[in-house]
């Protein structure tokens, strides 16, 4: 058995299909090695799964087919051509075959009128966490795979109930127990169900799926884990500009950030209770990097024409010597999918290395690929992908675990 499984959370979205459709056309040597970390020089040569051998399947809570969704995002964007849809379609007919029903519980309004209805219903918690577990098993059963990855790709879901925040891993097996249906959403039902199992998971949205209590599950399981939210945009852009400010004493006054998207993602962002997760992701690094408080906004806004071509206004004032103020103002337009689906990649290739080499837990040298990376202060972008070559350097060095 030398498969590596990829289990996708969400496996019908933009995000998803891109990941699909870009695997299956690497795999074919159809398309260039763009955008993925792990193909840099610095980390050459340290055993990471080739992609011809990632094998996919994954839940989703609406009818549907990844072809079918590949040919909607190539007509809206045309992020994905036409030929690579094309030479690869046997292959997606062969993933959506391994797609299942998913579920939507207490995932919020906007993803609840997405849902089909089969996917509103819970038997009870524990059943629920049964079934997704029994899915998993039979993937990895029935595509032959060493280990599977679990990657959350799911929408953003409202802000995670509080006690599922910081809850201990007593009181969430109680909380299971006892079948507190509100006090869960079905991100964590997808967490537990593979940490339990011991697979190596990945929480790529903002949403709260990895509270303490499952990163306690995951070090008794020996399960790598890691989240929160792809930074691939315009906070990426922050976390790498706003050292420079840090650096040369430039006091930032203010840094004013204005985003608009289109497709599926940004129809559930502008529902209210869904956005204040994400902008919560969005705001964390800059207090963080510059060390003092300052005025930050982040906002934004559903402009359905614009597709998945997401735009980002960023308007940062700031004061130099003999305190003079002065500005300075970026545009970012970037294509969601195209910039986050590499990062999936990566992201399953490091898991699956750790989880060779027997780690578990938070795996923090991540930290780069995260808006707000779980048990990490740090949020520059270069110090946290210095940290990750220096993780690289480790992994040469020994056969020994490097976390934790
Ligand atoms: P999308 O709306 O195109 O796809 C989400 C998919 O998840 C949809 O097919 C939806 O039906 C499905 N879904 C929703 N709830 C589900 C559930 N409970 N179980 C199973 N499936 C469910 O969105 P996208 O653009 O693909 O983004 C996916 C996620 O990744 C979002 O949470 C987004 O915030 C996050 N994210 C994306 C990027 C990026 O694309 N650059 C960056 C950071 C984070």
């Amino acid at each position: 058995m030398a498969n590596t499984g990829v289990w996708l959370i969400g496996a019908l979205g933009g995000l998803a299909t891109t990941v699909v459709v870009g695997a299956r056309g690497l795999a074919r040597n159809l398309t260039p090695r763009k955008g993925l970390t792990t193909e840099g020089v610095e980390f050459r040569n340290l055993g990471f799964a080739p992609i011809e051998e990632l094998v996919f399947g994954g839940h989703e809570i609406r009818s549907g087919s990844l072809v079918d969704t590949a040919r909607e995002i190539c007509r809206q964007n045309g992020s994905i051509p036409r030929e690579l849809i094309d030479a690869v379609e046997e292959d997606l007919r062969v993933v959506d075959a391994r797609i299942r029903a998913g579920t939507a519980w207490n995932s919020g309004r906007a993803v609840e009128a997405l849902a089909d209805p089969d996917a509103l219903d819970c038997r009870s918690l524990r059943e629920e966490i049964q079934r997704l577990k029994g899915d998993l098993r039979r993937f990895r059963d029935e595509a032959d795979c060493e280990r599977v990855v679990v990657v959350n790709v799911a929408s953003t879901e409202p802000a995670a109930p509080d006690p599922m925040r910081c809850g201990s891993r007593a009181d969430l097996e109680e909380i299971l127990d006892r079948d507190e249906r509100n006090r869960v959403r079905a991100s964590l039902l997808y967490a537990y169900a593979a940490v339990d199992l011991g697979f190596p998971y990945v929480n790529f949205t903002p949403n709260g799926a990895l509270p303490p209590a499952l990163q306690q599950l995951a070090l008794e399981r020996g399960a790598p884990i890691m989240g929160n939210d792809g930074k691939t945009g315009e906070t990426l852009v922050k976390s790498a500009l706003a050292p420079m400010f840090r650096d040369r004493n430039l006091r930032v006054l203010t840094w004013q950030g204005y985003n608009i998207l289109g497709d599926r993602d940004g129809q559930v962002l502008s529902d209210r209770d869904h956005l204040e997760s994400k902008v919560r992701s969005k705001d964390r690094a800059l207090q963080s990097i510059l060390g003092y408080d300052l005025h930050t906004h982040v906002g934004i806004d559903f402009v359905p024409s614009l597709g998945d071509m997401k735009t980002a206004w960023d308007f940062i004032h700031f004061e130099g010597f003999l305190g003079h103020r002065m500005a300075m103002q970026f545009i970012w337009q970037g294509c969601d999918a195209i910039l986050a689906a590499p990062l999936i990649l990566d992201l399953v290739r490091w898991m699956n290395l750790a989880a060779s080499r027997g780690e578990c837990g938070l795996m923090r040298h991540l930290a780069a690929y995260f808006k707000s990376p779980l048990g990490v202060e740090e949020h520059d972008f270069h110090r946290q992908h210095a940290e990750l070559v220096r993780y690289a350097q480790a992994v040469r060095a020994s056969d020994e675990p490097v976390v934790p």
